[in-house]
């Protein structure tokens, strides 16, 4: 099924009901959006980031009435991708789950600065989680192209603006990815503010 500019559920093409590690000390479900503005050669999520179309749509409904029922088993509900911070409405769909009386975690590649700045002024998010990928001078490597160094350079100046303004409501992380060299690791955490830290992620090659 297409995807519907006007309709950012159309977006959601995974749901994973519990999950015990996408939001430390959390138990909370965890949407999928389809669509990412990168192509990263190690992306685990590949037909949800390049072909969301391919894979069932979630309804609306659907997600609303399992968050009805389980309500109170969640402590929170985690928008994942995919990349979903250049979603056209998203910010109402986090809307219709805060109403619901859970809070957000949004996991992003930290591209699109301006919005997760929106959604957390907003109160509609508690937490955002961005990737960085490694040093700025690797993005084009990292990201299949996708993403110069100045880009990406650009866009965290942006995101450090803003985890310095909301604190521990920003957390930063990066993949080992088999680019990246320990050097590269400590580059990339150096440019961080001195508020935050660099959680690091193993890589897990596709199987
Ligand atoms: S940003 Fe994430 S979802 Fe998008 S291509 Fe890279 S790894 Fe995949």
């Amino acid at each position: 099924m297409q995807l519907d500019a006007n309709d950012p559920w159309s977006y959601v093409r995974g749901f994973q009901p519990v999950s015990l590690c996408d939001w430390p000390e959390k138990v909370s479900l965890v949407l999928f959006f389809g669509t990412c503005n990168l192509r990263c050669p190690t992306c685990h999520n590949w037909h949800l980031a390049v072909n969301p179309e391919t894979l069932p749509l979630i309804s609306r409904k659907a997600i609303l009435a399992y968050l009805r029922s389980r309500r109170n088993w969640l402590d929170g509900v985690v928008i994942s991708g995919g990349e979903p911070a250049g979603i056209p409405g998203l910010k109402d769909v986090c809307a219709a789950i805060k109403e619901r009386g859970l809070p957000l975690k949004v996991d992003s590649n930290g591209l699109r600065p301006r919005i997760l700045h929106d959604l957390l002024a907003a109160d509609l998010v508690l937490q955002v989680a961005v990737d960085l990928k490694g040093p700025f001078a690797k993005y084009p490597e990292l990201t299949g192209g996708r993403c110069s160094s100045r880009q990406a350079e650009s866009a965290f100046a942006s995101v450090f603006e803003t985890a310095v303004e909301f604190g521990s409501r920003v957390s930063f992380r990066c993949t080992k990815v088999p680019a990246l060299t320990r050097e590269d690791i400590e580059l990339a955490r150096s440019c961080l503010p001195a508020s935050h830290d660099l959680v690091l992620q193993d890589y897990v090659p596709r199987s």
